[in-house]
């Protein structure tokens, strides 16, 4: 089983929805990645807190086997993140973003992180992403995440992280905005020819494209009656899909697709709560039993 490592947020997140509210929430990209990847594999974390971070927070993400020597605490306020989504679930608003210690953060990477097979550059300062990667041997892949505070705000380091990046994982309309172009085909296109091998983008209640050189795959999100808050279904999609390569080291199409699926699945649970609630009483047979769902969901014969 390879060694994960992620590096991102973690948060106070106070979100609000149409079908609810949520103040001051245990969030962070970090936080919804590792949770998630931690039902497939051991992972490591790296990322910041400040001195007003519960420790009942930490023992949850301890008691997910996540490996927190990575994680610093500095005097300070941990990073908040205010946002808003209507009844077109697809898309967060962000109202207010607190940066905090995130603001002055820089990674130190413990020496037994310094060799994942696996990593995860989770939403965070494209600078930071590429201070991690420059300071770990090569992993057999490398996967990132950002968003459009990101994109508009440091285009240029995101560049240079994405050029050595071997998956992708945004959605849409990130993807619009880093491509410059409405369409998703073309926008895949130019990102594979900037750098990363595969492109997926998420599509929310439409579900997932993943994009290579060859090929493109697609998958439906899983038709759910109660979607309750979309915050983290990003995070925890990619903390599937990598869980799932990092638990089986095999990085054929077959497995890529069986990935995208787990990630699928796990973002599916996410948005069922706040925060991440839905993921406190999951179980690996829960994964498996929708896995299987989305199996059903997707299969049809061929043309006689
Ligand atoms: P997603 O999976 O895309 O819904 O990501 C949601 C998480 O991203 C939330 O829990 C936020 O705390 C976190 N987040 C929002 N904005 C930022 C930012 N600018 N930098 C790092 N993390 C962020």
């Amino acid at each position: 089983m390879g060694k994960l490592l992620v590096v991102g947020s973690m948060a106070f997140d106070t979100v609000r929805t149409p079908f609810g509210e949520a103040t001051e929430v245990l969030g962070g990209s970090a936080t919804y990645f590792a949770t998630a990847a931690s039902f497939f594999t051991s992972v490591d974390l790296i990322a910041v807190v400040g001195e007003d971070f519960p420790e009942h927070h930490l023992d949850f993400l301890r008691s997910r086997g996540i490996d927190l020597t990575g994680l610093e605490r500095r005097s300070g306020k941990t990073f908040r993140w205010r946002g808003e989504y209507t009844y077109q679930l697809n898309e967060a608003h962000t109202l207010e973003t607190q940066l905090n210690v995130l603001e002055t953060f820089r990674p130190t990477i413990p020496d037994q992180y310094r060799a994942p097979d696996m990593l995860f550059l989770g939403n965070i300062d494209p600078e930071l992403q590429l201070e991690v990667l420059n300071h770990v041997h090569r992993p057999r892949v490398v996967a990132c995440d950002t968003m459009n505070f990101w994109i508009d705000g440091k285009r240029e380091a995101l560049w240079r992280v994405l050029e050595q990046v071997d998956v992708l994982i945004i959605n849409d309309g990130e993807a619009r905005a880093l491509g410059q172009d409405a369409n998703l085909v073309k926008v895949a296109k130019d990102t594979l020819a900037r750098g990363p091998k595969h492109l997926i983008i998420k599509r929310g209640e439409y579900g997932v494209l993943m994009f290579n050189e060859k090929r493109v795959f697609g998958a439906p999100a899983f038709p759910l009656e109660m979607v309750k808050d979309p915050t983290g279904a990003g995070d925890t999609f990619a903390g599937g899909f990598m869980g799932h390569l990092a638990a089986t080291g095999d990085l054929s199409d077959a497995n890529l697709r069986q990935a995208t699926i787990f990630g699928s699945v796990m973002a599916s649970f996410t948005v069922e709560a706040f925060s991440l609630d839905r993921l406190r009483t999951l179980t690996f047979h829960d994964i498996q039993n929708r896995f299987r769902e989305f199996k059903r969901l997707t299969h049809f014969e061929d043309v006689s």
